[in-house]
């Protein structure tokens, strides 16, 4: 942040608003030697009144602090470039939940394999291994459970038939089809155009309705 040329900055704003430092100043209810002293680069405009000093100059505080007028069109790519860093943002955070995901459920699975083969081969009295083979048969359903309210939560579906994008619901996940080796697709209802059709895994919403 450079005060000097901040200072001209705002010199060069207020002399083409047609304003002089005492007219600004009788604005801001300030003394015209603070005015005096922003421009001439020795101090600077403080938060409080910022804010009122850059609604009377016509221009916003980062033109203030970057001491330039931005044009419209580099503030719209700006702004465009900050939303697609977020889409990216949330697309990688997304991806990472689905492979802890499609990990966890993995282990999950091959705990309840060895803990069944465990229970069968190894000499325990009946009741129990039958209790054993039980309680990993509900642990293997609490994974699926888990696994399947990550993947309703994460990102969206889109309906193949009508690209409708939306977050389904767990009954609606639950009641489709996996598509398991169609990678992330789930056979489902769309809400949209109420077929029965494959829908894709996105990360993140496209076309925004
Ligand atoms: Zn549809």
């Amino acid at each position: 942040m450079n005060q000097e040329k901040i200072g001209k900055f705002i010199a060069r704003v207020r002399k083409e608003k047609n304003m002089t430092q005492q007219e600004l100043a009788n604005k801001l209810n300030i003394t015209d030697r603070a005015i005096s002293h922003w421009e001439n680069g020795r101090s600077m405009p403080d938060a409080g009144i910022m804010l009122e000093l850059c609604k009377l100059l016509d221009i916003n505080v980062n033109e203030l602090l970057s001491a330039k007028k931005i044009i419209k069109e580099s503030y719209n790519e700006h702004a465009e470039e900050n939303l697609l860093e977020m889409r990216r943002e949330i697309e990688s955070q997304n991806k990472k939940i689905l492979i802890l995901n499609r990990i966890i459920t993995f282990l999950g699975f091959i705990i309840y394999v060895l803990v069944v083969l465990a229970a069968i081969f190894i000499e325990i009295p009946m009741i129990i291994r039958n209790i054993i083979i039980v309680l990993a048969l509900v642990m293997l359903l609490l994974f699926g459970v888990f696994n399947l309210k990550n993947l309703q939560k994460t990102g969206y579906y889109e309906c193949q038939d009508c690209k409708h994008q939306y977050i389904p619901t767990f009954s609606q996940m639950f009641f489709g089809v996996s598509g398991i080796t169609k990678g992330g697709t789930w056979k489902m209802k769309c809400p949209n155009c109420n077929k029965k059709c494959w829908h894709k895994k996105v990360l993140t919403k496209i076309n925004e309705k």
